[in-house]
C-alpha cells in the first residue's frame, strides 16, 4: 500500500502528483470467498478490515450495489460521542470513540476526526433531570460528560441564545469534551484503502438478490447482479434495507426504515466552535471544515423507502435553529438529502449472529451509527471470525428481543445521532 507521509507528499509534488496509485482495487468477483460483507458502508468497510487486519481473514469480499459510502455513511452529520445512558451502550460506543482517537494514524489516512466537544441542550425540568442523570451514569462507566449552566454553555459556545424569553430556553446543557465529528466519506475511504490492501475484495455495483442455503438451512452463497458467489459465512451491513435481505433468507427482523434528512447552508468564515445537539426540539448543528453549517433534522413520521424527508421536518428543524442562533437567520441553505436508518424497538443496535448457520447481521443503527462505525466493525469482526460474540457486543445480538433484555436507549434520549 503507498503510504502518505510529508515526504511522499514532497517526493510526488515534483512529479505534478501524476503517480498516486488508486486507493483500492476493482476486482472481478472470485467464485467463493471464506465470507461475504453485503454493504460497503463504513460499518461493512470496517468489519471487513478487522476480519483481515486482527483475525487474519483475508478471502473476504464486501459487495455494494452502488457506490462504497453512498449510503448512509455519505449522508450523515457525522456526531461521534459515547455519552449514552446504559452500561451496554456506554461500553460500545466508548469502545468506538478510543478507536477513533487513533485511526487516522491506524490507517494512514485523514478520517479528520475532530473532538471539540458535543453540548446536549437541555430545554425542561425534565431533560435537566435526565441528562444530569446521564452525566452521573457516564461518570461511573469511565466515559466523561460534565453538567453546563446556561451561561456556562453560552461560554462553549458563544453563538448559543440563551435568553429566558424563547419557546425553549436553554436552562443547562451536558457536555461531552472527548466527542465530535469525523470526515465522513474519508473514513469510508480510509478503511477500503486499509482492508484493500490486505487482500480484501472490494466489489462496487454488485447488488445481492437472493441470499442461498443448503439442505440443512445453513448459508451457502449469494446471488447477485454480477453472478453467484459461494461462501460459508454472510455479514448483513446494509441500514435501511437490513429487512430486505434479512427476508432473503426467511429471518423477520424487528425494524422499521425511516427517511432522516440533514442540510448544509452556504459557506461562511469558523464561527460555531463545537456540536451543539437539542433532542428537545430536534436540531443538531456543527461546523464543517469547509465552513458549512452542517444540520440534522429528525426523522419523518411515516416509515418509507424514499431517500428524501418531507419538507415540513426541515423547516420545523430550521425554526428551531433560528431561535437557538439568531445570527444563523441570514444563512440561506445550500442542499438537503435524506438516507433511509433502520430503527429498532430500544433504538440500540443488533449485531451478531441469526437463526441461519453462517449468517451474521449488523444493523438498527438508526439515526446514530456513524459514531460506532469502528467499535461496531471491530466487534462484529470478533463474532463473524470467532462464531460467538465478543463481550462488548454480546448484549446486542437478537437474542435480547426474545429474552426482553432491552437496551432502552429511546426512552433514555428519544434521539439518538
Ligand atoms: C441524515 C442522517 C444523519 C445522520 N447523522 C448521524 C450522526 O450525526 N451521527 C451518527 O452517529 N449517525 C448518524 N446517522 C446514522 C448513520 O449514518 C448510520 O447509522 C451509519 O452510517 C450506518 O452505516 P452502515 O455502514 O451500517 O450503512 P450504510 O452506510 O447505509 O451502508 C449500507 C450499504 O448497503 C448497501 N446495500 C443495500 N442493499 C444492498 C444489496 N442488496 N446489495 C449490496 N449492497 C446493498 C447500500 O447501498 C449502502 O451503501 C445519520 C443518518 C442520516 C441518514
Amino acid at each position: 500500500m503507498q503510504k502518505f507521509s510529508g515526504f511522499n507528499l514532497f517526493a510526488k509534488a515534483l512529479g505534478g502528483h501524476q503517480d498516486w496509485q488508486a486507493q483500492w482495487r476493482s476486482p472481478e468477483p472470485k467464485a467463493a470467498y471464506d465470507v461475504i460483507i453485503i454493504g460497503g458502508g463504513g460499518h461493512g468497510l470496517a468489519t471487513a478490515y478487522y476480519l483481515a487486519k486482527e483475525h487474519g481473514i483475508r478471502n473476504v469480499a464486501i459487495l455494494e450495489k452502488g457506490w462504497i459510502g453512498g449510503g448512509n455513511t455519505g449522508r450523515n452529520t457525522t456526531i461521534i460521542r459515547s455519552n449514552y445512558l446504559f452500561d451496554e451502550s456506554a461500553a460500545l460506543y466508548d469502545h468506538a470513540v478510543k478507536l477513533w482517537e487513533g485511526l487516522s494514524q491506524e490507517l494512514n489516512y485523514n478520517v479528520m476526526f475532530s473532538q471539540r466537544g458535543v453540548m446536549m441542550l437541555a430545554h425542561t425540568v425534565h431533560d435537566v433531570q435526565s441528562f444530569k442523570r446521564h452525566v452521573h451514569a457516564n461518570r461511573l462507566n469511565g466515559v466523561d460528560n460534565e453538567w453546563l449552566t446556561a451561561e456556562q454553555a453560552k461560554e462553549f459556545c458563544p453563538p448559543l441564545n440563551i435568553s429566558p424569553n424563547t419557546r425553549y430556553p436553554v436552562v443547562g446543557a451536558a457536555l461531552q469534551r472527548r466527542a465530535g465529528v469525523a470526515r465522513h466519506d474519508a473514513v469510508a475511504w480510509g478503511y477500503a484503502r486499509g482492508a484493500d490492501a490486505l487482500g480484501v475484495d472490494i466489489i462496487q455495483n454488485c447488488e445481492v438478490t437472493a441470499i442461498r442455503r443448503d439442505a440443512s438451512g445453513a448459508v451457502s452463497g449469494v446471488e447477485t447482479t454480477r453472478g453467484t458467489i459461494a461462501t460459508r459465512k454472510i455479514g448483513v451491513v446494509t441500514a435501511g434495507s437490513t429487512s430486505l435481505l434479512m427476508s432473503m433468507a426467511d429471518v423477520r427482523m424487528p425494524l422499521e426504515s425511516y427517511p432522516l434528512q440533514a442540510l448544509v447552508s452556504e459557506p461562511v468564515k469558523p464561527v460555531f466552535p463545537c456540536v451543539v445537539m437539542s433532542n428537545t426540539i430536534h436540531a443538531y448543528i456543527s461546523q464543517s471544515d469547509k465552513g458549512e453549517m452542517v444540520i440534522g433534522a429528525g426523522t419523518d413520521a411515516y416509515v418509507s423507502y424514499s431517500q428524501t424527508g418531507g419538507l415540513h421536518i426541515a423547516t420545523h428543524t430550521l425554526d428551531a435553529i433560528c431561535e437557538l442562533v439568531p445570527m444563523f437567520r441570514r444563512l440561506r441553505m445550500l442542499r438537503n438529502w435524506g438516507g433511509i436508518v433502520d430503527v429498532t424497538p430500544d433504538r440500540s443496535p443488533i449485531l451478531g449472529g441469526t437463526p441461519v448457520p453462517g449468517l451474521y447481521v449488523n444493523c438498527g443503527w438508526g439515526t446514530g451509527g456513524f459514531k460506532a462505525t469502528p467499535g461496531s466493525g471491530n466487534v462484529f469482526a470478533w463474532h463473524i471470525a470467532k462464531g460467538e460474540p465478543h463481550r462488548i457486543n454480546a448484549p446486542f445480538t437478537l437474542d435480547r428481543f426474545r429474552d426482553g433484555l432491552m437496551i432502552d436507549e429511546a426512552a433514555a434520549a428519544a434521539v439518538a445521532h
